[in-house]
């Protein structure tokens, strides 16, 4: 056979406003590129889609998911790909866990991996010198990381810690990524503002601003249009949300407590005794949802079901909660600026092995609803966090692109077809990709490709520059 095209994707709604596509057209791959993009394309090709009644955009961009053993674990390479992403940023490392993982359990997505500075793990203390910090930057780009996450959350650094981090990332031209929150400031909304200025003269990622907006010190409402107020007066911070009620937190419980602040605010929050027989309570009453296995992918559950899993692993297994309160998490998806840019650049998932994948689902849900527009979802949803991870060949249909996209049944609001670089990942309901590439610089290369995996080259320099210059 020789077919002039490896796919073609046939009569799908196109929509592209990098390149101010919004037609039916037909979509031709050769290799791991676009070659033709047009209403009707002649020719055959080895393998044919027709998308009658569907969507075709750019590959999905989820730029916050956990894909370590530290969080998240291997099987979420098969839940991002059954939610339609392609390529993929994990927010925490050990990155040398993030890629043995994606050799190991990878689906054909591309992946990009920050690692964590983290006190007795890769730096020494909770204030390490301009010294440290560099060589915990060499050691994250040498094992394929594009730069550092700063857990401020979960493992606090001094401000002044955190302020060095960030410039010395951003004078290397490396990535940073700050889960806001220092010694001097909580994982808050004024953890945000302290953010926003510890990082002025640098670019910064700064992650899931919707768990800054829980109505921890002031109401959550006021605290959305905060950080509304704190991102438009620091133009230098990229930034995504996510739409998900549930946050992630461990359930374990220790002298008949729960040992995490968040688990015990949770069941607060509820209604619930912050105590161990609470716990046990809200699992069965379904208001806490604890990481079940079934079927290779992880799923929330409650009740019985839930209450055994827990009990079976000592209370030392991940829960959620209805942490996130709606009003802010919407707006926060849908508040645009004077200018009609959006406010927050990009819209993310914090999911991965956590299990709220739900770009496709509850972005679509806000089409729905006519709160965002379908280019807004695709903006958000691909190149926007395409633009941020430096990524010029993704996030757009372009001829010469990379060939991921993804394919959407808006009407049930879920994919049902993935390439990457010309690979089938999703086809229904079937993850059938394999193996896969890692985003990382040229200093870790080696390490990706000594680990089996193909290595995409980002430019130190040319992440985290403002992804909203062509509306
Ligand atoms: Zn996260």
């Amino acid at each position: 056979m020789n077919a002039p095209y490896d796919v073609v994707l046939r009569n799908g709604l196109v929509v592209d406003p990098a390149n101010g596509v919004h037609a039916i057209h037909d979509v031709a791959i050769r290799g791991s590129r676009i070659v033709d993009i047009a209403p009707a394309i002649a020719g055959d090709a080895v393998r044919e889609h027709d998308l009658t009644g569907r969507v075709a955009m750019p590959g999905i961009v989820d730029m916050h998911v956990h894909l370590s053993a530290f969080l998240g674990g291997g099987l979420g390479h098969r839940m991002l790909a059954r939610a339609g992403v392609t390529t993929a940023l994990d927010m925490a490392g050990p990155i040398e866990g993030v890629v043995e993982l994606a050799a190991r359990h990878g689906c054909g997505l591309s992946v990009a991996g920050l690692n964590y500075l983290r006190p007795g793990h890769t730096i020494e203390s909770n204030d390490p010198s301009r010294g440290d910090l560099s060589k915990a930057l060499d050691h994250a780009l040498s094992q394929g990381a594009i730069g550092l996450k700063l857990l401020g959350g979960h493992y606090p650094l001094t401000a002044e810690a955190t302020a060095r981090a960030i410039a010395i990332a951003g004078d290397r031209g490396a990535y940073v990524a700050f889960h806001a929150g220092t010694l001097s400031a909580g994982s808050n909304i004024d953890g945000l503002r302290e953010a926003c200025e510890l990082s002025v003269g640098y670019p910064l990622h700064l992650a899931h601003i919707n768990s800054y907006c829980r109505g921890q010190i002031h109401d959550a409402v006021a605290e959305g249009e905060r950080a509304l107020a704190l991102l438009a007066a620091h133009p230098h911070v990229r930034s995504e949300s996510y739409l998900a009620p549930f946050n992630g937190v461990s359930g374990e419980c220790v002298d008949g407590v729960p040992g995490s602040r968040l688990a015990a605010f949770g069941l607060e929050r509820g209604g619930f005794a912050a105590t161990v027989d609470g716990m046990s309570d809200a699992i069965e009453a379904g208001w806490a949802l604890v990481n079940v296995e079934r079927d290779g992918v992880i799923e929330l559950v409650g009740g019985s079901e839930g209450l055994a899993a827990w009990r079976a692993a000592g209370s030392n297994i991940g829960i959620s909660f209805r942490a996130n309160p709606p009003e802010p998490r919407l707006r926060l998806v849908t508040a645009t600026r004077d200018d009609g840019r959006f406010a927050v650049d990009a819209l993310a998932t914090d999911g991965g092995g956590i299990p709220r994948n739900d770009i496709v689902s509850r972005g679509l849900a806000l089409v729905h609803l006519d709160a965002l527009s379908l280019e807004g979802f695709v903006r958000k949803a691909s190149l926007h966090p395409a633009r941020i991870l430096g990524l010029t060949t993704k996030g757009h249909l372009g001829v010469g692109a990379d060939a991921d996209i993804t394919v959407l049944d808006l009407e049930r609001r879920k994919p049902v077809l993935t390439y990457a670089h010309g690979q089938r990942l999703l086809d229904g309901e079937d993850v059938v990709g394999r193996g896969g590439r890692m985003i990382t610089t040229a200093q870790g290369a080696s390490a990706v490709r000594s680990a089996g995996l193909d290595a995409l080259i980002v430019e130190p320099g040319t992440m985290l520059k403002s992804p909203q210059f062509d509306l």
